[in-house]
């Protein structure tokens, strides 16, 4: 036998029957995003490496360590995506989406690639469920995107998610922040993480994002971004929370919430699962306002908001709930090799009507066969022999219990839908 060849370090295989919990949750979310008439977008998986430097900022973890960049034959630097929206932003405006529509909802499912330190919620690569929305500066525009990732979120039954807010100002007052956050940082320099006093000059904000237990105790007592918000900012923010409750949706202000990504402006969010295994891995999902975002990647300065979901981390909330899979309507067994071409044609015009048939192709004896019906769950057994095809009838077995009963093949449709 030849060495086995394993997969690389943090990239999975989704395998039956977690792929169902998978197919669930996509489902789910095609489902809410056609209620909220989010449309969705396909790009590639691999973009110029500049488009992230600049759309996501170099000075991010992302950025700075994450990537899989690479070069192609021809020389020219590329990255495996490490997020979902610089490329929604690119391709909006590589097609002038702008002038086909004043407002544009899409969305987006697909795997993103982070070379990060691996634990229960953190992988290499990982799956992301995300919207942007392009055209709306206003909050209103905030407030749906939350309430679709809530909508989402309930129909899944996700337990225990909570919403965090934040305002992160704009070009007017964050200056001001950056400044004030500064001089608060460098007076705890020495509290902090090798990384963070670095971060101080080069990405004061990113502080806030850490998750080490020393820089987390400096940074609940930093200056709050709300204390700073310029006029419009404030209203702006005062306006999300204030529909927000209007729409039933429960929310906590967190003033130390940065999010990993340079492009953000005023809104903020992340919902976050109350969950023992996830640790540093709690937040389910996340997203905000990046008014400048387009514009910094050569197109209009048109407004945007958006949001991106770990699916992996849904999944794993999910996978300790008990859920119903949908059971196979019918077992079909042979009791000799000659009805086989019967059962085979039996069985493609079951399915083709929409039934779930199962179907064992190894034949063998009827015991074996009933073993494996019972095993497939299925909600009834049927078995054809010579004598159920001279008649044009079967025993209809239910497994799980109640009487046969004669059916005709011609009325299998029929029966099995009734019971
Ligand atoms: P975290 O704070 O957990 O590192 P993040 O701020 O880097 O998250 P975003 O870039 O906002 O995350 O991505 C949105 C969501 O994607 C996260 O809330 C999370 O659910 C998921 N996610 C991000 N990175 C990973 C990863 N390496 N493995 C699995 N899921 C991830
Ligand atoms: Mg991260």
């Amino acid at each position: 036998m030849s060495q086995k060849i394993s997969g690389v370090k943090g990239m999975n295989d989704i395998l039956p029957p977690d792929s169902r919990i998978w197919r669930r949750v996509e489902s789910a979310a095609r489902e809410v995003f056609d209620r909220f008439g989010y449309e969705e977008i396909r790009t590639p998986i691999v973009e110029d490496t500049a488009l992230f430097v600049r759309g996501v900022g170099e000075g991010t973890d992302i950025v700075g360590k994450e990537m899989y960049t690479f070069e192609d034959k021809s020389g020219r630097s590329l990255s495996l995506r490490p997020e979902g929206t610089a490329p929604a932003a690119r391709a909006y405006i590589e097609h002038s989406v702008h002038n086909l529509e004043p407002v544009t909802h899409w969305f987006y499912i697909g795997p993103m690639f982070r070379y990060e330190r691996m634990k229960t919620g953190r992988y290499r690569q990982f799956w992301q469920i995300g919207a942007e929305a392009f055209g709306v500066k206003e909050p209103a525009q905030d407030v749906e995107l939350m309430d679709l990732v809530v909508q989402f979120l309930r129909a899944l039954q996700v337990p225990n998610v909570s919403l965090s807010i934040n305002s992160l100002g704009d070009d007017a007052c964050r200056p001001k922040y950056l400044a004030a956050l500064v001089d608060y940082l460098s007076r705890h320099r020495d509290a902090l993480c090798a990384e963070c006093r670095e971060r101080i000059d080069r990405n004061p904000l990113r502080v806030l994002d850490c998750k080490n237990e020393g820089c987390r105790r400096v940074t609940q007592g930093a200056p709050s971004i709300l204390e700073f918000l310029c006029g419009p900012c404030r209203a702006h923010f005062d306006e999300v929370k204030r529909q927000l409750s209007l729409l039933g949706l429960k929310y906590e202000v967190d003033p130390r919430m940065a999010r990993g990504l340079d492009y953000y402006t005023r809104t903020a969010f992340e919902f976050i699962a109350e969950h023992p295994s996830l640790g540093t891995a709690s937040a389910v999902g996340g997203g905000g306002r990046y008014d400048k975002l387009v514009s910094s990647l050569g197109g209009l300065e048109i407004p945007a908001v958006g949001f991106a979901l770990g699916v992996d981390r849904i999944c794993l909330l999910l996978s300790e709930q008990p859920h119903a899979d949908r059971a196979p309507d019918l077992f079909i067994a042979t009791a000799d090799d000659k009805a086989k071409d019967e059962a085979l044609k039996l069985v493609s015009s079951l399915r083709r009507e929409g039934f779930r048939i199962e179907f064992d192709g190894r034949g063998g004896s009827l015991k074996s066969q009933m073993k494996r019906a019972d095993k497939s769950l299925a909600r009834f057994a049927l078995v054809l022999g010579e004598n159920e095809l001279t008649m044009r009838a079967a025993q209809l077995k239910p497994l799980r219990g109640g009487e046969p009963k004669s059916v005709s093949l011609d009325a299998l449709p029929a029966a099995l839908s009734a019971s």
